[in-house]
Formats: C-alpha cells, sequence, structure tokens
C-alpha cells in the first residue's frame, strides 16, 4: 500500500524532522494532515472520506488516540488504521501554572529541543498562544526567542498538537464546552516562514471537526514577510496581526532587521490588500513600548498617519523584560499618553495585560530549548538574504 507522503515542508528552513520513530515504523502521524488530507489518506486505504471525518471526531472532540477506542469503527478497520497510521502528540515535558491562571507547557520535540505553548484564561474567552518554528531567525531585537537563534520549523503535528494537548488538559469540546475559544500565532518562531505546516494546522483549528474556531479567532502574527502576506490571503481567510514596533523605517531596521528588506510602506500596502481581499477585515498592529526608544509622543504621532492608510486598530504590549536584554518597558503614564494620542485620532488602540510573567510566559519570554542552532541559522540567514523565503 502506498499512502500519500507527509504535507510538503517549505523550502524557506530546515525541514521539519519526524518524531522518533514516526517513519522508521512507516507510519503516518493523524496530527499531519487536515480534513482534506486525512480523506485522501483514507482513499489510499481504500476507505470512504466519511471514515476519516469519524475518526477526526474521536480524535479532536474527545481526545482519543488509540484506535481501538473508537467504538463506532468496526474491528477490522480498527487495525488496518493503527497499521498505517498513528496519532501521536508532542510530548509534555512540563507545565506550570502561573498566579493569574495563565497557564504553560513546555513541548519535547526531537533532538533535546523543546517549544513552548500558552494558554490566557479569560472572562469570556480562553486564548492559545501557540509556536510554529524551535527558536526563531528574525532576530527581533527586544524577543528574547531571538536570543536563541533558529533550529528548524515544526511539523503541522506539532503545530496541531499543541492545541490538541491543551484542548484535552482543558477538557475543551467544541460547540459544547468551549475553554479554547481563540489562537494565536504568537509563540515561538515566524509562522509564515512555514506557511505549508502552519496553513494545514490553521485548518485543522477552523475545521467543524477539529477544534471549531471561527476564522477571525484563529490570529496570525507575522513580523512582516510581504510576499507571504500576500500568500496567505489566497490560501487561508485567518485574522491577522503585524508586528509593528516603530513608526519609521529607520528606528524599524534598527529593531526588526526584517524591516530592512521589506520596509514599511511596502508591508502596509500588504495589509491594504489582505484587508481587501476580506472584506471589513482590520489588521492588528502590534506595537512593544520600549522604554525611551519608540514611546515618544512624536512616535504616536507619526503611527497615526501609518494607521490611516489601513483599515487597523493598535495593540501596545508592555515591553516584557528577559536576562540579558538592553531594552526597560515604558511607564505606565507614557503608555496611557502614547495611547491617548492614537485614540484622539480615532485609531482603535488597546494596551495588552500582561499575562503570566511570574512564569516567563509573557509575549517574547517563550525560550523552549533549542539544540543545535549555530549552524542552521546561519543557513537561514543565507536563504532569507538570498530571497529564498519570497519564493516558498
Ligand atoms: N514572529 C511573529 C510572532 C512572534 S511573537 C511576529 O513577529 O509577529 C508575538 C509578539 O510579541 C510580536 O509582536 C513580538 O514582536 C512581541 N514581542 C516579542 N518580544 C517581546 C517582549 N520581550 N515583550 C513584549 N512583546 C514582545
Amino acid at each position: 500500500m502506498s499512502l500519500p507522503p507527509n504535507p510538503p515542508t517549505p523550502r524557506d528552513a530546515a525541514p521539519a524532522a519526524p518524531r522518533d520513530g514516526v517513519r522508521a515504523e512507516g507510519r503516518i502521524n493523524l496530527f499531519d494532515y487536515d480534513r482534506m488530507g486525512l480523506r485522501d489518506v483514507f482513499a489510499q486505504l481504500g476507505e470512504k472520506p466519511y471514515r476519516a471525518d469519524q475518526v477526526m471526531k474521536w480524535v479532536y472532540h474527545r481526545h482519543v488516540t488509540d484506535f481501538e477506542q473508537m467504538t463506532d469503527v468496526g474491528k477490522a478497520l480498527r487495525e488496518k488504521l493503527s497499521a498505517a497510521i498513528q496519532i501521536t502528540p508532542p510530548n509534555t515535558m512540563f507545565e506550570k501554572q502561573a498566579t493569574d491562571g495563565t497557564y504553560k507547557w513546555l513541548l519535547g520535540m526531537d533532538g533535546g529541543n523543546a517549544i513552548e505553548t500558552v494558554f490566557i484564561p479569560e472572562t469570556s474567552r480562553g486564548t492559545l498562544c501557540v509556536s510554529s518554528q524551535v527558536g526563531c531567525g528574525l532576530n527581533c531585537q527586544f524577543c528574547s526567542t531571538a536570543t536563541q537563534g533558529f533550529n528548524r520549523n515544526l511539523s503541522a503535528a506539532e503545530i496541531i498538537g499543541q492545541v490538541w494537548v491543551a484542548a484535552k488538559h482543558l477538557g475543551n469540546v467544541p460547540h459544547h464546552q468551549r475553554r479554547l475559544t481563540n489562537v494565536v500565532m504568537m509563540g515561538m518562531g515566524e509562522p509564515l516562514l512555514n506557511f505549508d505546516n502552519v496553513v494545514t494546522a490553521m485548518s485543522v483549528m477552523r475545521d467543524d471537526l477539529g477544534f471549531g474556531l471561527a476564522n477571525k479567532r484563529v490570529t496570525l502574527s507575522t513580523a512582516g514577510l510581504v510576499p507571504m502576506i500576500d500568500k496567505l490571503s489566497e490560501a487561508s481567510d485567518v485574522s491577522l496581526a503585524v508586528s509593528l514596533h516603530a513608526p519609521n523605517d529607520e528606528l524599524r531596521t534598527e529593531l526588526v532587521p526584517l524591516n530592512k528588506k521589506y520596509p514599511i510602506k511596502e508591508l502596509l500596502d500588504a495589509c491594504l490588500r489582505y484587508t481587501q481581499r476580506r472584506a471589513r477585515t482590520t489588521i492588528t498592529f502590534e506595537y512593544t513600548m520600549l522604554k525611551g526608544v519608540n514611546d515618544q509622543p512624536e512616535h504616536a504621532r507619526q503611527l497615526v498617519k501609518l494607521m490611516r492608510k489601513v483599515p487597523s486598530k493598535v495593540n501596545l504590549i508592555p515591553f516584557n523584560p528577559f536576562h540579558g536584554t538592553r531594552f526597560e518597558r515604558s511607564d505606565e503614564d507614557v503608555i496611557r499618553a502614547f495611547q491617548k494620542i492614537l485614540l484622539d485620532a480615532d485609531v482603535l488602540t488597546m494596551v495588552r495585560r500582561t499575562r503570566g510573567d511570574d512564569i516567563d510566559a509573557a509575549c517574547g519570554q517563550l525560550k523552549g530549548q533549542v539544540m543545535d542552532r549555530t549552524r542552521r541559522q546561519a543557513e537561514f540567514r543565507r536563504k532569507l538574504e538570498g530571497g529564498v523565503a519570497d519564493a516558498a
């Protein structure tokens, strides 16, 4: 029997390594496929599409990973499926709860790597912050993940597996007992540099047979890879957040080196195109407040001008410090004054409440554990500079 290959890994970064034993045993991991992909797998096995749908419900609605427990699937088929498919979520190395209820999982990947996933409970919603890469190669100056460098892309299974681990822990049942209402791709890594796997995982997040989240409740956050924003707009229908952090190119290039390749004007044009394809969408611009760096009234006024160009809202993130950083968090009154300038100019602006900082689970504090980063980091930079990311 020949099964379809696992979904392709993008060529712009190191490929996702299979979990130990996955392909050695010749079995594919169910978590690597969205509904259409899984139906193809079932077709290859000579089975009807509805069987794939049945299995998805067991996995995502009832958190069952053993075919033997799928009682509405006949014994012969259960055996056939077990021989071809495994259902292997990431392995939880440890979990921790912050005093404010924020929850963090450290999930072990292969070769000593680990990534972090964070759940943020609020009165009317529960948001899961999901990682897309082991480490990150973009080198944003104020981000702790950047200090670790880049190791590799996560597979689709490792991305959707983070949601599955959290959903199981929370006893989440889509459409009935909804604990997990939003997913933000704002953990470790740059999701647009792991495009195919991220799109597959986001498809399961939004599928009724998966986690059943509305499109607007799944948000992808990017540091601003312009060509990939256009590609996303063709492939998916999720909310877009853009890490802006500075209102002019000089400062932004310093803070987010990717700006050199895709400066603010090009970025905003891509954002505008994204909103035009999707009626009524707005882009959320993230702006980390760094004391004395980007938090002055002049910066706010420049930001107002930029925000006039795109249907947008602004999310001010008080900087979360980490060991060895040269930045500090802006003072509360400075953040409020900055917000007021934007609000007075009719730019919808929120200040993100810092959550989970006693367990290092706040934005930009996720570290995981990254091994063997040096060679891949250099490779990644070369490719990015050579424009491979554009072509992916
Ligand atoms: N690579 C994606 C997702 C990463 S992190 C992106 O750049 O959007 C999600 C957000 O947290 C980004 O806006 C990021 O710039 C911000 N962030 C990173 N480090 C931070 C820190 N130390 N304090 C506050 N926000 C931070």
